[in-house]
């Protein structure tokens, strides 16, 4: 049954109503993918040993007539989404261990309609990192190139729905960690506004920027995911309920804003050729495209970096050997137990930037650093805010280049954050953003993917999604179905 792990969930869902194949079937077709493909990219932390079980369950449920478009359905889940009983070490030695006591408010959505977990994806420590070489249970491979990161820090989720070892699978994005991956795999990932999804179960790294989102090989399967997901929850006082948009066709021009600030030096040409073409598209499927400013974009990352390290700083504060996870065996009095056990159980990436961001938030420096970048961060809201005036939505790239090499970034923090260039302004403005597959660029003789990145209104996921639907339809007719492409050469047949 390989040809079952090429289909879309609307797909699934219908196969599994009209009885053409069974909940079980299709958990065992996973399996068995994922056991000839996971030991060679390393995209799973954790395969459950009840997806089965799961599956019989879900089945059953199915012939009571549960009409959930989830139900039998696997899903992939990133692991610092707690799912209660199970091991959620978000990528970190310190958590190794750790077993979750609750289930995440997204993960109880799905398992009240009946979706079978597969298992936990592999991770940056903490979701700090753009290419999951920060992952202390080794780096997860691009299914499209062994030799090349899958992004981060969702790499191992965006690897898995590439490389058909599920359908979909939940990540999570503070500064691009769905988009960035999503793009390198040829995926579609989208982060939803600030406080569309419940962040509850979700282990956090800097609370004001982190949102838990689909990665799926369509925009329509992305949509089935995050409507699952999304809404008010009262275990999250952020969380709102999203507007409704019964009516999903658009009734007037639209116009996309292009922001001259995304073109400039570090992007690399074959991308922007890539997306210069999707942007076309955009044109002939009649929307009005200007190039618009975003002037405080070259402060974007900046101002990202130092938020993020002060609220990681603060978050990582609980692990200490006592409350959560890892603690050191050799200790002699209890502040040992908190500084070796920190010091054995952190990354180098964690250090990096707890040391930072209590550097940037301790007296004296405050005002100098954590202050002046939420001041930026006002302002790079108040560019969106005025871009949305006169534009839809906003297209770009999601990340200056395609899938980079093992090694390449590592030596050097600053290098790796510049992946995020692009994609850690959404997130400090808490808009909504989704990368879409655009087309390839070639490096030594094998293509690698390349995406587009679409941002919307404030809880406007609805219309942005679309839009991104029509951008993936345009661009597929362009050269060939992209989704059947991507499946295909992972033909486990
Ligand atoms: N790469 C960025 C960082 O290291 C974003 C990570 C994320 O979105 N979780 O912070």
């Amino acid at each position: 049954m390989a040809e079952l792990t090429r289909k879309s969930i609307a797909e699934l869902a219908a196969g599994l109503r009209a009885r053409e194949f069974s909940a079980v079937e299709l958990a065992r077709s996973y399996l068995d993918a994922i056991g000839a493909e996971n030991g060679g990219l390393n995209v799973y932390l954790e395969v459950y040993d009840d997806a089965i079980e799961q599956a019989r369950d879900a089945d059953a449920r199915i012939a009571a007539g549960a009409s959930s478009p989830f139900a039998g359905v696997p899903v992939a889940v990133k692991d610092n989404i707690l799912i209660r009983g199970r091991r959620a070490t978000a990528g970190s030695k310190i958590l190794a261990h750790y077993i979750a006591a609750y289930d995440a408010t997204a993960i109880e959505r799905l398992r009240n309609a009946d979706a079978v977990f597969l298992g936990k994806t592999n991770m940056d420590e903490f979701a700090m990192g753009s290419s999951t070489e920060n992952s202390a249970f080794g780096p997860t491979k691009n299914p499209h190139d062994r030799s090349r990161v899958p992004g981060g820090s969702s790499g191992g989720s965006a690897a898995a729905v590439a490389a058909g070892l599920a359908p979909a699978a939940l990540g999570s994005d503070t500064g691009g960690s769905i988009r960035q991956p999503a793009s390198f795999c040829g995926v579609v990932g989208l982060k939803p506004t600030y406080g569309s999804v419940s962040r509850s179960g979700l282990i956090a790294m800097a609370s004001s920027l982190d949102q838990i989102g689909p990665l799926a090989r369509t925009v329509a399967d992305a949509r089935i995911l995050l409507e699952a997901i999304r809404g008010r929850d009262p275990l999250d006082s952020t969380t709102l309920e999203s507007k409704n948009h019964e009516s999903r066709i658009m009734n007037h021009e639209l116009r996309v804003g292009v922001p001259g600030e995304y073109f400039g030096k570090g992007l690399d040409p074959g991308v922007e050729r890539v997306i210069r073409a999707a942007i076309k598209k955009c044109e002939e499927i009649g929307a009005r495209v200007e190039e618009i400013s975003l002037p405080h974009s070259e402060y974007a990352l900046a101002a990202y970096y130092i938020i993020n390290f002060a609220e990681a700083s603060t978050n990582l504060a609980r692990y200490d050997g006592v409350r959560y996870g890892y603690s050191a065996p050799k200790a002699e009095n209890l502040l040992e137990v908190y500084e070796k056990s920190r010091e054995e159980g952190f990354g180098p990436e964690s250090k990096r930037r707890i040391m930072l961001g209590t550097f940037t938030l301790s007296h004296g420096y405050y005002d100098a650093y954590y202050l002046k970048a939420q001041k930026v961060r006002r302002l790079i809201r108040e560019d969106f805010e005025t871009a949305f005036e006169t534009v839809d939505f906003i297209v770009g790239p999601t990340a200056p280049t395609p899938a980079f090499t093992f090694g390449e970034k590592t030596g050097d923090p600053l290098q790796m954050y510049l992946a995020d260039i692009y994609t850690v302004a959404v997130n400090l403005a808490g808009l909504p953003a989704i990368s879409v597959p655009a087309g390839w660029v070639e490096r030594n003789g094998t293509r690698l993917p390349v995406g587009l990145q679409v941002i919307g209104k404030w809880f406007e996921e609805d219309p942005m999604l679309d839009f991104a639907e029509q951008i993936e339809e345009a661009v597929a007719t362009n050269t060939e179905s992209f989704a059947n492409k991507r499946i295909s050469e992972f033909d486990h047949s």
